[in-house]
């Protein structure tokens, strides 16, 4: 099966050219077109136990990859990595059912595609014969870049570099890696926001004179961010496992529709709603939830996509994103053409803004809701579900459980919702912390105990030992020292 860059029908690429170079030449993202090669046999998925389930949905959207190495693959990806055989617990909360995407290694959902992704580019690599060294470079708003450091650890033939925005993460976030363990690893702080540091990445592979420079050194330049499709094939598949424990719970028939509710950033995770959706999953609507940084809503209530606002520092920063990559991929799928893409990709980065045609914009808010949520009401939110229901939602899932309810009162949409929880509260112990009680500890790390002691939660072990840890990693440049940076750590 072909991906397609979104900017141009004259850049295809098969499953592993895509997923080992992760952007197009032409600065697109390589997006599937073809659904209907792709359809899931509900009534199959229903019986499948989670890992198989996660490897057929990643072996109907990157089928060239071959079936046997897939269904192999995927599960060895997961097993013993996660807290539960089951991957993805969903568990039910009040009315509303939380599907809990953190149980991985770093306790972010990033951690679902990056334990996979490393696996995938191995393989692309041995498919097409490649000997030199893939170079990962990767910009995170926190929660990526670890996931990345840790799927990538050690790979043969695989060397990484993260990029985070300085004062950007939260401290627990950027203790989990400055202290990655591996020889392969390296991590940087940018002075600049999330979207410095994404453009910054994205500019180093447009660059043809870096990537001569990188051919010379015997390396290719790749990316572990969600625009790459290798990121979307196994988040597709969770939406398939929380519709599966539904069906088996009782709470619905096979065929009734469910929402899903989404803390969205990049518009990866939901975009890959959109993808189960489309290859059958009875999805009633894609629930997109913004913090402050609230350009998505306005977006799809409006059509306009206009970046031109104030950037927000928010608790729930891994959503401080005003240039949603991913967003483009649907751009196409919801009824672009590629010039048209193109075209507005192209007034985004020269004015700032644009606005989708009627078509889109209709085809779009036929699927999803939109809405956003402040700190303050994140923090309540997070406060009332504790007292309420005994469960501890961190300050991302917050944002979505909270316009859940937004829309819930304004629609009169009484259709089962699914949110999707993309964090362990830990990794935000200390506004978490703040929501449920007035104890002011100094730091994250004596949030956690504190937060720990009060509810009775066990902390990951991933993050309860990250005290005891040295920092390994400390440097900070500008933003226009990235690709300086790379050269400097990748050389010789
Ligand atoms: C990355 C991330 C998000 C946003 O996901 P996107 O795919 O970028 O929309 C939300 N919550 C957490 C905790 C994350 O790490």
């Amino acid at each position: 099966m072909e991906f397609y860059s979104t900017r141009s029908e004259k850049h295809t690429a098969g499953a592993a050219r895509a997923v080992l170079t992760g952007l197009a030449p032409d600065g697109g993202l390589y997006t599937p077109l073809d659904f209907g090669s792709m359809r899931v046999d509900m009534d199959r998925v229903l019986t499948l136990d989670a890992p198989e389930l996660f490897a057929e949905i990643v072996y109907k959207i990157l089928p060239d990859f071959g079936e046997e190495e897939i269904k192999r693959l995927v599960p060895e990806a997961y097993a013993g990595k996660f807290q539960t055989r089951d991957i993805t617990p969903l568990v039910k909360v009040g009315d509303r059912f939380v599907l809990e995407l953190f149980r991985g290694p770093t306790s972010a959902f990033k951690d679902v595609a990056l334990s996979v992704l490393p696996r995938l580019v191995s393989l692309a690599r041995k498919q097409l014969g490649i000997s030199e060294e893939t170079a990962i470079l990767t910009a995170t708003s926190g929660d990526t870049g670890k996931a990345a450091l840790e799927g990538f650890r050690d790979v043969p033939g695989t060397r990484i570099i993260v990029f985070y925005p300085e004062g950007g993460v939260s401290d627990i976030q950027k203790a989990q890696m400055a202290t990655q363990k591996g020889g392969n690893v390296r991590v940087c702080a940018v002075k600049g926001n999330f979207d410095d540091a994404q453009t910054g990445v994205k500019l180093i592979y447009a660059d043809d004179e870096a990537e001569h420079w990188a051919k010379r050194e015997g390396l290719r330049l790749s990316s572990a961010n969600s625009i790459n499709i290798g990121r979307l094939a196994p988040q597709a598949a969770y939406y398939f496992k929380a519709y599966r424990d539904m069906v088996r719970m009782g709470e619905i028939k096979n065929g009734e529709t469910v929402n899903f509710a989404v803390p969205t950033g990049n518009f990866g995770n939901i975009l890959a709603g959109e993808f189960a959706r489309r290859m059958g999953l009875p999805v009633g609507k894609l629930i997109c939830a913004s913090n402050a940084n609230n350009v998505l809503t306005e977006f799809i209530q409006t059509g306009v996509y206009d970046r031109r606002r104030p950037f927000f520092r928010t608790v729930s920063p891994s959503m401080d994103i005003l240039v949603s990559s991913n967003l483009e991929r649907y751009l196409l799928l919801a009824g672009g053409s590629f010039e048209l893409v193109d075209e507005l990709m192209r007034e985004l980065r020269d004015k700032g803004i644009y606005r989708a045609p009627e078509h889109i914009t209709e085809e779009m808010q036929k699927h999803f809701d939109a809405g956003w949520a402040d700190d303050l009401t994140v923090k309540q939110t997070i406060g009332e579900v504790w007292r309420e229901h005994k469960y501890l939602l961190d300050p991302h899932t917050a944002v979505a459980w909270k316009v859940t309810g937004d829309i819930k009162a304004q629609t009169g949409d009484n259709t089962k919702t699914v949110v999707l929880s993309t964090a362990s509260p830990y990794k935000f112990g200390f506004d978490v912390l703040d929501a449920i009680s007035a104890q002011r500890p100094a730091t994250g790390f004596e949030a956690m105990d504190v937060l720990s002691d009060l509810t009775g939660v066990p902390i990951p072990a991933n993050l309860a030992e990250l005290k005891e840890l040295q920092p390994r990693f400390s440097d900070c440049v500008d933003k226009t020292q990235m690709l300086a940076y790379v050269k400097e750590v990748l050389k010789g």
